[in-house]
């Protein structure tokens, strides 16, 4: 459902002429989008769950054009919300009136620089873009997200995003050594530096990284690359439950050392969901099972080391009773085809009408339990209700996804929204979690970080907020 939209700034009973002429002649008239239907798909969030309005949409192409409009918003009291490729599920890049920045202009690749292992990378080019600019230098750049061919890296910092290789790299956050942004007074922060080592002071960059644009805007950046791996052995293993999937991640994590890249859970419902709605996807095993795990190893050596490691741990596993089945990709486009069973849950899910989801971490240590405990309770309110959990075992962090009952209508389940939150999100809260892992918190967590964090870290937040942005003008309404 769409949440009503805000005031529309035109109707904050001020004349914004002279604002927007000094901005056109800043960036030029062609880069400040003021027609409703040209700023159209910038004012929904990617699921359509919130429209916002704006005034004007600025299409800077230099860090120098995005001071400036930075001053000039500031001296106008005009909010900003910075965008990139809007596809964050937080709603933090839909405005509430005001000025939308997007960085598509900033789209450089800037330097490649294989010997220090970094790409130098301005905010608006598209992830994949930059994945395919390291890989034409035979180096990886492991973020990765099923969105990434429309994300811009600049988002993906400023969300601190994960996706599916933090197991092994990291989240955007551990992939970063240097930052350019611009304050919401126009200044400059040029901390865009390749360094391994440099400690002189506070991190600053970290500021930036995951603010959701509330304390100004990344424009470029320093990534780190890694060595391509040339082999990966895939397999997608069936258990009886999540605590043999907790004790067979224990196993491949102690067995197969620091070549362990994905460790991915999902459950018998999900896999239907998948098998049922995606054209190409059929179950590989000849019997069901409760859940399965994606695994897969990466490395340098040969191929045949990597797969002789897989089986090995596997075969352990068996015997440990661990596993009950597994299919191992034999071919790059076997082991495609598997990762097309996980790759495809999110879309299938929606075939099966509402869902209600949560985007939770906690210790690993205590994942299974999670899926048990919040399983039972998620039962206990609503009989015949589908829990679907999938996602990043191997981080601690589950897509805690609900499907409604085959025989409810969708709004009566929705209506259960707040309930099903409080239920999950105190339980994640009782193990020591987080009731966001990847998505950050935009507007639609608000509530919930005021109920969970640290009163203290909320007051440090306040202040930093209000030290780089006194006049709340940097995406005023999210996070905070
Ligand atoms: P936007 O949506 O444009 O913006 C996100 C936030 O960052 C907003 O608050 C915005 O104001 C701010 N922002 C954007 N650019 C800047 C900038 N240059 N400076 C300052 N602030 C800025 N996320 C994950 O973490 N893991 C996943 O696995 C994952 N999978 C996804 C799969 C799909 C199909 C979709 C649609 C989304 C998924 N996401 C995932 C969420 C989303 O793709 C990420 O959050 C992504 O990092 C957002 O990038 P973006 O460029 O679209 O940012």
């Amino acid at each position: 459902t769409l949440s009503a939209p805000p005031t529309a700034p035109e109707a904050d009973g001020r004349d914004h002429t002279a604002l927007l002429a000094s901005l056109r002649e800043a960036i030029g008239a062609a880069h400040v989008v003021t027609e409703a239907q040209d700023m159209a798909a910038r004012l929904v969030e990617d699921r359509g769950l919130r429209q916002g309005t704006a005034l004007a949409l600025l299409r800077p192409g230099s860090t120098e054009e995005v001071a400036t409009c930075l001053r000039l918003c500031k001296a106008a009291k005009m909010p900003v919300t910075p965008q990139g490729g809007n596809t964050g599920l937080a709603g933090g890049g839909v405005p509430d009136g005001g000025i939308i920045l997007t960085t598509d202009r900033l789209n450089r690749i800037r330097q490649v620089d294989p010997t220090n292992a970094t790409i130098t990378v301005e905010a608006g080019c598209i992830l994949a873009n930059i994945q395919a600019a390291a890989d034409a230098v035979d180096a990886l750049f492991p973020l990765s997200l099923a969105s990434e061919g429309s994300c811009q890296i600049g988002g993906n910092l400023s969300t601190n995003a994960g996706g599916t290789a933090v197991l092994r790299y990291g989240n955007a956050r551990d992939l970063v050594l240097g930052i350019e942004a611009v304050l919401p007074d126009g200044r400059v922060l040029n901390d865009l530096n390749g360094l391994r080592k440099n400690n002189t002071g506070f991190d600053l960059k970290n500021l930036f990284i995951g603010a959701e644009g509330t304390l100004g805007i990344i424009t470029t950046a320093v990534l780190k690359l890694f060595p391509k791996p040339s082999a990966r052995a895939t397999a997608l293993v069936a258990c009886t439950g999540p605590d043999p999937a907790l004790a067979l991640y224990a196993r491949m994590r102690s067995q197969t050392a620091d070549t362990l890249s994905t460790f991915e859970y999902v459950e018998r419902l999900g896999l239907e969901m998948v098998i049922d709605h995606t054209p190409g996807c059929s179950d590989p095993m000849s019997e069901a099972h409760p859940a399965y795990c994606l695994i897969e190893l990466t490395g340098n050596g040969a191929q045949a080391d990597l797969d002789t490691r897989l089986e090995g741990a596997l075969e352990v596993a068996f015997e440990a009773d661990q596993i009950v089945d597994a299919v191992i990709g034999a071919s790059e486009a076997q082991k495609d085809a598997l990762w097309a069973l996980r790759e495809n849950l999110s879309e299938a899910q929606k075939h099966e009408g509402a869902s209600i989801k949560h985007d939770v971490s906690v210790p690993v240590s205590r994942v299974a339990d999670f899926i048990k405990v919040a399983t039972q309770a998620c039962m206990d309110h609503m009989p015949g209700l589908r829990p679907c959990p999938f996602g990043h075992f191997g981080d601690g962090n589950l897509h805690f996804n609900l499907t409604r009952p085959v025989d409810m209508a969708d709004a009566d389940f929705l209506a259960e929204y707040g309930a099903f939150n409080r239920i999950v999100h105190d339980i994640v809260h009782e193990m020591g979690g987080s009731f966001s892992a990847e998505h950050g918190i935009g507007t639609f967590k608000r509530a919930e970080l005021r109920r969970y964090k640290d009163p203290v870290a909320l007051e440090l937040m306040a202040q930093i907020k209000a030290t780089l942005d006194p006049d709340d003008l940097m995406n005023p309404g999210k996070v905070l």
